[in-house]
């Protein structure tokens, strides 16, 4: 089944190239997206919207890995989550709030509200 193998070889360099053409479609769009986005909400977006794009670009891939190598670590039994908030002390669903994306274990444990309003208090 010589022939057999050959065809499935080329096909999966020509899924391999389609996947290539989608990511970067998908990268456009998103670009496209954050350009919109920006022009319509952005406050400072005379000075700093592209700059903030960039800066988007470059942390989301980062955190996403951030998030799944922790995942990783507290399915593995290396990092527990805490069933209280160590900010409240309310006893909630606890998310890891990365501190910055330097490493993956710079994070601290925080109930959703606390998360919440952490995000809020770096915004203003
Ligand atoms: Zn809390
Ligand atoms: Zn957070």
């Amino acid at each position: 089944m010589a022939y057999a193998k050959q065809y499935s070889i080329d096909h999966k360099e020509e899924r391999k190239a389609r996947k290539h053409e989608y990511d970067k479609i998908n990268r456009d769009r998103n670009r496209e997206y954050y350009v919109v986005w920006y022009k319509k909400n952005g406050r400072n977006r005379a000075d700093n919207y592209l700059e903030k794009i960039l800066e988007w670009n470059e942390t989301f891939p980062r955190r996403k890995a951030m998030h799944r190598k922790l995942y990783r670590a507290i399915k593995a039994g290396k990092v527990t989550r805490p069933e209280i908030c160590p900010n409240c002390g309310r006893s909630a669903k606890i998310q890891a709030h990365h501190v910055n994306y330097e490493h993956f274990m710079n994070f601290v444990w925080l109930c959703a509200s606390c998360h919440k309003r952490e995000h809020n208090d770096n915004k203003a």
